[in-house]
């Protein structure tokens, strides 16, 4: 979105300024400005960027025109988004044109002002928006991330990922819920860390169908594409990997007899993993008929339980979507130690945060099991019958 607006309006509003070429863009740290895919476009388009200290006052005129505009709009009490776009237009065709050329005016005096070098004439041209400076701005207190590892540069996990991208032939294909994108502590972008990029693709959304994403669509019509999902039709990953290799080993065989050369050629597959709450991951399968298509699979319900220890688990065997990935890997490519590789930047960021605070979050299954529910119990029949089903292990879930 934000990428979009720069596409349509940067350039054009620079040919339309006549800036020429020796022009620098300014936008300050909000996330959208600093996020990857924005710095990327950005480096792509060879645009010289300012660099913007984190929590600076606010130099730009602009955000005290967003401010005006905010104030009026909330003056108006907008009932609803159609309602809230109307009046942003009106407010905003309303506020007089001296205000700008005010802003504009007493700019480069309110910057020498922030760097104390005022003068009490400065002081009182400044006075021109003094009520605008005295109300609240919000100071964006997001801090530097890292490019590879998406963390906030602090707290980087990057020693923890592996010096090289883990050889893989599987292809994993991340469906994320949008909500997941948001969240403080997302696993997927540490599982792409790990991998080459063409092996872990993440696609955000809720809908997807062909015209869209013509990409997953051919995936989901491969026949070698699995997808992790509890189905009652899902088949147990282990057990088809080894039916796999028996057959493999009988053609083999058969190979050598006929021709007297061996073929050794396993099966490269994609995997489609869900990303979201379970009830997201449920919403989203149901809805999109082209997720159908693939086999579905589901992972054992061994011992395992989620490392992922700062964030609750609907129940003991269900796994974060990076824990998802690094079983399923480490299945299908026939190699312990890709799970221990991928699960490790899982443990410094859980170990991280519990040193600083966190608190261990026991998943619902194990609260409820040792009378440490704290919430109201449902009353809902198909809520309670769900909970049940969650101490008696009868589904299991991809978190
Ligand atoms: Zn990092």
């Amino acid at each position: 979105m934000y990428r979009e607006i720069l596409a349509n309006n940067l350039l054009p509003s620079v040919r339309a300024l006549k800036m020429g070429r020796g022009w620098v863009f300014q936008h300050d740290n909000d996330p959208k400005h600093t996020a990857r895919a924005t710095k990327e476009w950005l480096h792509k388009k060879h645009l010289k960027v300012l660099e913007w200290p984190s929590q600076s006052p606010d130099l730009n005129p602009i955000e005290h025109l967003w401010r005006e505009l905010k104030v009026r709009i909330a003056q108006r009490q907008p009932r609803n988004l159609k309602d809230l776009e109307k009046v942003c237009m009106e407010e905003w065709a309303k506020i007089p044109a001296a205000v700008c050329a005010n802003l504009v005016k007493t700019y480069r005096k309110l910057e020498s002002a922030n760097c104390g070098s005022s003068s009490s004439q400065d002081d009182e041209d400044v006075d021109g928006f003094v009520d605008l400076r005295s109300l609240p701005v919000d100071i964006c207190e997001r801090r530097p991330t890292c490019l590879r590892c998406c963390r906030p540069q602090k707290v980087c996990l990057c020693p923890f990922l592996p010096v090289h991208p883990l050889e893989i032939s599987t292809c994993l294909y991340i469906v994320q819920h949008p909500a997941e994108e948001s969240r403080a502590l997302r696993t997927v972008p540490l599982l792409a860390a790990c991998l080459p990029p063409g092996k872990c693709k993440v696609l955000v959304g809720r809908r997807f169908n062909k015209e869209r994403n013509p990409e997953l669509a051919a995936v989901c019509q491969d026949s070698r594409t699995l997808i992790l999902y509890p189905g009652p039709d899902a088949q147990n990953l282990e057990e088809l990997v080894q039916k796999q290799d028996r057959d493999q080993e009988d053609q083999d065989q058969d190979n050598l007899d006929r021709m007297g050369e061996q073929f050794v050629r396993a099966v490269e597959h994609n995997v489609i993993i869900i990303d979201g709450t379970w009830s997201q991951a449920k919403d989203m399968f149901l809805r999109n008929t082209l997720l159908h298509q693939p086999k579905q699979v589901q992972l054992s319900r061994s011992e395992q339980t989620s490392q992922y220890v700062i964030r609750s688990q609907p129940s003991n065997i269900c796994l974060s979507t990076l824990e998802c990935a690094a079983v399923t890997l480490s299945i299908l490519e026939r190699n312990e130690a890709i799970q221990e590789v991928l699960l490790k930047p899982l443990q410094a960021l859980c170990s991280f945060q519990l040193q600083h605070g966190a608190l261990v979050h026991h998943s619902k299954e194990h609260l409820i099991r040792h009378g440490m529910y704290d919430k109201q119990m449902p009353t809902n029949k198909r809520k309670i019958k769900r909970m049940e089903n969650l101490i008696t292990n009868q589904h299991i879930c991809p978190r």
